[in-house]
Formats: structure tokens, sequence, C-alpha cells
């Protein structure tokens, strides 16, 4: 069995690995294994449990090849084999990797240490893409004392088909039975893939607009028709006034619950351009989003979705397995863990229970308390973004966790009740036992969590929620805690991503082709116009002119087909999530400035250490690109000529 370690493959043992653990040249392993549980430990790249399940001490930067470099299973030498540097003098590499007492740097430079480092990409240990958890912003974990989690759409990912088609009949049948809508819209369809997140629903105009990080708006539909390159440009972007795209009159689609609503405003908006005799005559698309927007929001508070919920979890929430471990991971590494909420206690046990494994529909798995082990402090009903400003007073409550019944505190702190004793059910603060009871709260901000956790610092905080605005925007901004977003539809689009490698490089290369031909072509009618050309010339310019124009519409057709299928492999009408054209997107954008993390799920974090140092890739501006395409660049000498001759054609008037 061998290890890359520093660049260099290493041929060890259990006892060798405890000997590098001792001299301290490479922080490796605490541990005291069993050689077969090393091995499964260091040769688990190919199984299907996350390495920090197996065992929570792997430090990150040493890992083990998954076999011989012949591709023969790797096998275990016997102990004198313990340290065999394979590539250096014969020099033991690791042991000389001491720590210098006094500067906790090593004692040699590293080249001296190590001869040739091997590619980095030998040590590295390939988390699956789709799980990958991808930094904005460094963050290293040590440094996080609390990880908070939002549940819905975070630890808790509903099943689009069932739970958003079941809040899209909810609608449209309060819209008839309620709002008086006519009846066939019960016969209406929903297609739960159609909208995706990031787009932006003009009310006013019955427009949906997918707009890229500058705000400017590449797709734009009014209901199901795609708006023509003109009308967009002339509603969207020619404007005198440039728009914020923000409320009352456009709504952001930025969370998955809205995805129904967004669909259901789109079918109204057809329906009415060709039916508005069935619509009153004072209502325009703003008062139809409206109605929508009042009956989905009816649909989430009066039981319609979660009573059917509470009946079948399974139906309409996926079930992880790696949640509870995830969960023990970060605990026994001694973090704090919270659960912040918009859920009530009621459901918010419901959902809980289910991805702790108890459906609560089975009376073999019954409902029970043990999730709440699994945290230090659950806030319900916590009203997000408003938990997390500065200048709230919400008043605490404590949960009864037993009747859903509120108890008054004094921020946080259990009351003593009028004609109760101090000792009495639930409400004597000080013993252990009352505590452990109270820790399931409802309302509060975020002063009542820092006290209650003790928490010093936002910057001690890891904040993980689905919502840009409810969970990450303001608790980033207004507190400093570090954010990660779940953006389960990055699973699909890194695939995709993988999948259009070569498609996007052509793209890139008949855009450079294109920009260069434009560039050339303005060059040629620049010297007709500045240049003192004999007739023969002139001529010879004209056909070049001519020539390059054909080569130019040429690969401009080819450009413009290329991006068209690239757009329509990620999705057939918006394309794909973090781009718009070459743009990001405006909800990358957002991702971008508010999370410091982001990932397709959240137990991607058992598949990196509780205390990974997570970093950055380096900012690049467009002048510091390395594939700079000199294609299109003018060399500095013909930008002179060019200067010159527009000068000396100046000063002749
Ligand atoms: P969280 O994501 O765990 O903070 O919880 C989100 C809660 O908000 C869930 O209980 C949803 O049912 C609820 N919710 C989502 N959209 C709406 C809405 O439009 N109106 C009222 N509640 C909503
Ligand atoms: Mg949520």
């Amino acid at each position: 069995m061998y290890i890359r370690c520093l660049g260099m493959r290493v041929t060890l043992s259990t006892a060798s690995l405890q000997q590098i653990h001792k001299y301290g040249g490479v922080s490796a392993f605490s541990c005291s294994n069993r050689s077969n549980d090393l091995q499964r430990m260091l040769f688990r790249k190919s199984s299907a449990q996350p390495p920090w399940l197996l065992r929570g001490s792997l430090d990150h930067r040493c890992h083990a090849s998954t076999s011989e470099p012949d591709g023969s299973e790797p096998t275990t030498k016997p102990p004198e084999a313990n340290i065999q540097k394979q590539s250096v003098n014969g020099k033991l590499g690791v042991y000389h990797a001491k720590r210098s007492k006094d500067h906790g740097s090593y004692s040699a430079p590293f080249h001296s240490l190590v001869g040739e480092p091997e590619p980095y990409d030998q040590w590295k240990f390939d988390v699956d893409t789709q799980r990958r958890i991808f930094c904005n912003r460094s963050l290293n974990m040590r440094s996080i004392v609390a990880v908070g989690f939002d549940m819905d759409y975070t630890l808790a990912q509903y099943r689009a088909d069932t739970f958003e088609t079941r809040a899209y009949h909810g609608t449209v049948k309060k819209l008839v039975f309620d709002l008086g809508y006519p009846h066939e819209l019960l016969d209406w369809k929903f297609d739960c893939h159609f909208m995706v997140r990031g787009l932006v629903v003009d009310k006013k105009r019955g427009n949906v607009l997918k707009m890229d990080r500058h705000k400017y708006v590449k797709v734009a539909y009014h209901g199901f028709q795609e708006m023509s390159h003109d009308d967009r440009l002339a509603t969207y972007c020619n404007t005198l006034v440039r728009e914020s795209y923000d409320e009352p009159d456009y709504a952001l689609i930025d969370t998955l619950f809205s995805l129904a609503e967004a669909y259901l405003f789109a079918q109204l908006v057809e329906y009415r351009d060709s039916h508005s005799s069935k619509f009153p005559p004072d209502s325009d698309y703003s008062s139809i989003y409206r109605d929508v927007r009042a009956a989905i929001d009816l649909c989430h508070r009066d039981g319609t979705l979660k009573q059917a919920v509470a009946q079948d979890p399974a139906e309409y929430i996926h079930y992880d397995p790696e949640l509870i471990p995830m969960l023990k991971m970060l605990r026994s590494s001694g973090r704090m863990t919270f659960l912040v909420t918009n859920s009530l206690w009621d459901y918010t046990n419901v959902v809980m229970n289910y991805l702790f494994g108890n459906c609560g529909t089975n009376a073999e798995l019954p409902r029970d308390n043990k999730w709440l082990e699994f945290f230090d402090m659950v806030v319900t009903g916590s009203a997000k973004p408003g938990f997390f400003a500065d200048g709230n007073r919400a008043p605490i409550y404590e949960v009864d966790i037993s009747t859903g019944m509120l108890q008054n505190t004094d921020n946080g702190s259990p009351l003593a009740q009028i004609g109760q004793s101090s000792s009495g059910h639930g409400f004597s603060a000080s013993t252990k036992e009352t505590k452990q009871a109270c820790k399931v709260f409802q309302g509060g901000n975020v002063g009542h969590l820092h006290r209650l956790l003790a928490i010093e610092a936002g910057s001690q905080v890891l904040y993980v929620g689905d919502h840009i605005y409810g969970d990450i925007l303001r608790s980033k901004k207004e507190l400093g805690w570090r954010t990660m977003l779940v953006v389960p539809e990055l699973a699909k689009e890194l695939q995709l991503v993988d999948e259009t490698v070569s498609l996007r490089k052509e793209i890139r290369s008949l855009r450079n082709q294109r920009e260069a031909l434009e560039d050339k072509i303005q060059r040629l009618y620049w010297s007709l116009r500045f240049e003192q050309l004999s007739p023969a010339e002139y001529d010879k310019v004209k056909m070049e002119i001519k020539m390059f124009e054909d080569q130019k519409d040429k690969i401009r057709e080819l450009h413009r087909h290329a991006q068209r299928h690239c757009h329509q492999k990620f999705h057939k009408t918006w394309g794909q999530l973090m781009k718009t054209g070459y743009q990001n997107s405006r909800f990358a954008h957002q991702v971008e400035r508010f999370a410091c993390l982001y990932t397709s799920q959240v137990t991607n974090l058992c598949y990196y250490s509780p205390d990974k140092s997570y970093r950055t890739k380096e900012d690049n501006m467009p002048h510091e690109w390395e594939e700079r395409d000199d294609a299109i660049r003018v060399p500095w000498h013909s930008q002179l000529s060019i200067v010159q001759k527009l000068s000396s054609f100046l000063s002749y008037f």
C-alpha cells in the first residue's frame, strides 16, 4: 500500500502512519487503526460512502491512490518496508519535513525536501463533480463554531412533480372557488420543469424574463410566447430609464416554491389575451398576479400542502440517508448545530421525523423527538429574513414540544408562570433537564440565537439555506455569517456543463472568428475613408470587404445555430441556469455575491473534512486571462499606424 504525500509516493504500513504522525512531517492521521480499517479508509475512493463517514480524521492533504501505477490491486508491504521514498536520492523526504519549533514552518525549503513534486492531481481526492462544494469566498471551517440549517428545500428536498404539482392544483382551486376564476382552469396541467429559478416576472406586462448579471434582458416570454428580438429590445433594453426589476412591479422567482406560481401566471396571461371577456373589466396582469400570489400563499398556510405532506411524507420529500451521518460528523467535530426555519413546530416535527427515518404514517415508525438530539437549538416560525434584522424586536417563545403550545420566555429563558412553582413543569431554567427541553423556540431574532448559543462573532456561524434573500443575503450582509447555498439544480447543470465542453469551445471559437472578421471589415472600411487609395487599390479593398462580409454571414449563422443548440441542451426555454449568453445570469451573480459556498445538496458536506479550509479560485479580470485570443488583438505597431493615419487625416481639415 502506498500513499502520495508532499508529492512523493511512499509505501507504508499502519505502524508507519503512526510514525509519520509522531514525527510531525504531515498531519495525516490521528490513528490507531487496525490495518483493515485503514485500508478501507484509504482506498474508499471507489466505494459509495463518503470518506468522512468511515473515519472523520483523515487529513485532506494526504490521500491514497486507489491502485498501483500498473493498475494492479494495492498490496500492503511488511513493516520493515515502512517508508521508502521512491523518487529522491534515497532521502526520506517525509521524515525530513519536520516543523520548526519556533515558527511552525518547515525547516527546509520545500524543493530540497521532496525533489520534483508530482502533479497535484496525484494527491487530490476526487469528489464526484455533482457532489462538490464550490467556493466563492474562502472559508476555514476551523473558525466555525456553529452550523445552522434551514429546513424546507435545504434539509428537506421536495419532489417537484408531487409537491409543486399539489401547490399548483391547490392554487387553481382557490382561484376558481374563492376568487371566481373560470371553471375550465380546473382542467389545466402543470409542467414542473418549465420554470426555473432566477427568472423575473414582469407583473404589469405579463412577461417572464431571464437576464444577465447586468440586468440585461436576454430572454423574454409573454405567456408562453417568446417575444421577438425587436419587441424585447424596445421594451427592456432601448429605454431612457433603467429598470431595477424589483418589487412591486416585478417578482423574483428565487425559491423553488415559486415555480408553480410563475407557471400559472404565464398560463393566465395567455388565457386572458384570448378570453378577455371572462375577466372583470378592471382586471389586468398585475391583478391576476396578485390573485395567484394570494391563493398560493393560502395553500401554504391553510394546510392544503402541509396536511398532505403529513399524511404521506415519502410522496413529497426525498429521503436522504446521508443526513444523519452528516449531522453526527459535524457534532462530533465539536460544532454546534441549529435549525432556523419559517415552518411552524407541528410541520417541522413532521418533516424532521421523516428525514430521520420516522414517517409517522406507519405504526412501526411512529414520530418521536429523537431528531432533536442532533440540534443544540431549533427555531421554528422564524420569519426570515426579518429574523436576521438588527432592529428586530420579535419576542421569542419556548415551544412545548408535546402540545405545540407556546410559553413566554425572557430572551430565551423560560419565565416562571404565575401560579406555578419554580420547579414545576418545564420552567426551572437552571436544571440540565430543563435546558434540554427548552431548545425548541418560535419567533425571536438572531440576538436570541447568538446569546443562547454563546456566539461571539457572526463569522463563527455557517448557515446553510436554499433561499438567496430569505436565508443567505441578509444573514451574510447584516451579520457577517458565513453562508452556503443549496442549489439542487446544480447537479444537472454540472453534468451538462461536462457534456457540452467541446460544443462550448466551438462556440467560443466561432465567436472569436466572427469578431476578428468584423474587426477586419471595419478596418477595411476605415482605410477606404481615410487612406489615399488609387482606384485599383480602392477596388481591391471593396472586393476584400465583400469576401469577408460573406464569410462573416456564414460564421454568424453557424454561431447562432450552435448557441441555440447549446442553450436548449440545458433547458429548452431558458438555457443554462448560471449563464445568460456569455455572461453570468442574474441568479449566478447573486450566488457569487452572497453565498460563500454553494453546492447541489446539503449532505455534500460529508464528502469533506469538517475542518476543511475551502479556498476560492484566483479571481481573473479579462486582461489576466491566460487564453487571450491573439487573433483579435491588433499589434501595437498597427494601432500606431492607424492613430497616425487618423491624426494626419484630421489635421487635413
Ligand atoms: P424554510 O425554508 O425552512 O425557512 O421554510 C419555508 C416555509 O415557508 C415552509 O413552511 C413553506 O411552506 C413556507 N412558504 C413558502 N412559500 C410560502 C408562501 O408563499 N406563503 C406562505 N408560506 C410559504
Ligand atoms: Mg428553505
